[in-house]
């Protein structure tokens, strides 16, 4: 409590407040990110929510997130604070991580391999999603909600708990969508927007995934390179919850995809179902997340070395861990 306190000071003693998410951003940052830009800008702060990476199309119809800018639109603000979303290390915030050790600088995130970056480090991986505690944050704040800010606050709890189905959904985040919900959220309005808006080339480029699949006792993997996304018409984001496909498998515990995109920047996504840390190998890789979910991303390589490497590595943790903890398939 004594960390919201500290940070509800230093924003009320600020006036130019520069608001971060992270490269390649999900539904919890952009709805983070845009929740307390609305709230602060609410407040008379001159406040400015930006994140280095193009925000998919279909999220722009939530309030506040059209008003987000990129790396090349900022220019001509000098914050006298810097608060940085859902990053669990300086490196995610992109091309902005040299204004990080020229402000004071407020880290809010829920990954439990968050580097405490920050001045003031507000850390605390119980939250199922950041967007949480924004939320907590803008109401110590006083900000009002009506049903377009409570919409998008809501976003990041619904897809950070793949729409209240992962192990991370617990009873404080059914009461924080709740009262969201009670102020005007639209739930039905979220999961359509983002579960049942696919275009027919992403089901394509999910057959390539799965065409290119192995399944290996309780590990899936598979890989997409640059080729396959630009054959089938698609971009990075395209491929946004086919891992998850995997790991929905019958006895899978681990899922991983490789993906190239663009050509030489290659990204690991890892999903795990009931037991296995996925964001320790993450981490070794130089990435993080979560225990069921985390990722590392590489420059400069191929997609064939990448995907040797990751599983072997994830073999090597996966069934000597198995054998250790005495965990049967
Ligand atoms: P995804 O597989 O959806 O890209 O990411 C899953 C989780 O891992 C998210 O919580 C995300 O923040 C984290 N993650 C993904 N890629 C990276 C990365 O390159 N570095 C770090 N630190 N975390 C990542
Ligand atoms: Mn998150």
């Amino acid at each position: 409590m004594s960390k919201i306190k500290s940070i509800l000071s230093q924003v009320t003693e600020s006036q130019n407040i520069l608001i971060l998410g992270h490269v390649m951003p999900d539904g919890d940052d952009i709805s983070s990110v845009a929740s307390l830009t609305l709230g602060l800008k609410q407040l008379d702060k001159n406040c400015l929510g930006a994140i280095d990476s193009p925000i998919p199309e279909y999220y722009k119809v939530f309030h506040g997130v059209d008003q987000l800018i990129s790396y090349e639109e900022y220019s001509d603000f000098s914050p006298d604070l810097v608060v940085v979303l859902d990053c669990s290390s300086p490196d995610r915030v992109g091309r902005f991580e040299s204004m990080l050790s020229q402000c004071k600088t407020i880290v809010i995130d829920h990954h439990a391999t968050n580097t405490f970056f920050g001045g003031t480090n507000w850390v605390d991986s119980s939250y199922a999603a950041t967007a949480q505690m924004v939320y907590t944050l803008n109401k110590a704040l006083g900000v009002v909600y009506d049903s377009r800010l409570a919409t998008v606050n809501y976003l990041g709890m619904a897809t950070d708990t793949g729409f209240f189905r992962f192990s991370n959904t617990d009873e404080r985040v059914f009461k924080d969508a709740a009262e969201l919900v009670k102020l005007g959220a639209k739930p039905h309005f979220v999961a359509t927007t983002i579960l049942e808006n696919k275009r027919i080339e992403q089901l394509k480029l999910f057959c390539v995934m799965v065409d290119h699949m192995i399944v290996e006792d309780s590990l899936a993997y598979s890989w997409l390179s640059y080729e396959n996304y630009v054959e089938n018409g698609c971009a990075d984001d395209d491929s946004t919850g086919f891992v998850g496909e995997m790991r929905s498998l019958r006895n899978i515990e681990v899922a991983i995809l490789v993906t190239e995109y663009p050509k030489g920047e290659v990204h690991v996504s890892l999903r795990s179902k009931n037991w296995f840390d996925v964001s320790k190998v993450a981490a070794v890789l130089g990435g993080g997340g979560h225990a069921r979910a985390a990722g590392c991303s590489f420059k400069n390589t191929r997609l064939e070395k990448v995907l040797n490497e990751i599983v072997s590595t994830v073999k090597d943790h996966l069934w000597g861990e198995r054998s250790e903890t005495g965990e049967v398939s």
